[in-house]
């Protein structure tokens, strides 16, 4: 299984991909895809101020924030266990942000699917 991480502005679908939007919104253009809401988009924003922390995360933070955050954990452990049948069954996952080909909280989300991937076969 192969896990990529795409921009929304930039990027085009890998063929036969099932794709998650993991951002804060889900835009049309990622409707036309037929992505469905991960629900996943990191609560520590990046650069502006962090409802959660009162401070300004720089992006490194923001995903060391996301990495610990009990609420996004937990929202990470239900999208695996709403998404596993479907997950089995795509050799490719496209997860749709706007960060790449700067790192976010979608490396995490790609850890996590090919962990637990992994831990089934
Ligand atoms: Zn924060
Ligand atoms: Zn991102």
């Amino acid at each position: 299984m192969q896990v990529h991480i795409k921009n929304e502005r930039t990027d085009h679908p890998t063929e036969g991909a099932i794709g998650y939007s993991c951002g804060r919104y889900t835009t049309r253009k990622l409707q036309l895809h037929g992505c469905r809401d991960a629900k996943l988009g990191n609560p520590h924003p990046v650069g502006k101020r962090c409802p959660r922390c009162g401070i300004i995360h720089a992006r490194g933070e923001a995903i060391e924030a996301c990495k610990v955050d009990p609420e996004w954990r937990y929202r990470l452990r239900s999208f695996l266990r709403r998404e596993a049948k479907r997950l089995r069954y795509h050799q490719h996952v496209d997860l749709w942000c706007w960060c790449a080909p700067a790192a976010c909280h979608c490396d995490l989300i790609k850890q996590a699917i090919l962990h637990n991937h992994s831990g089934d076969a």
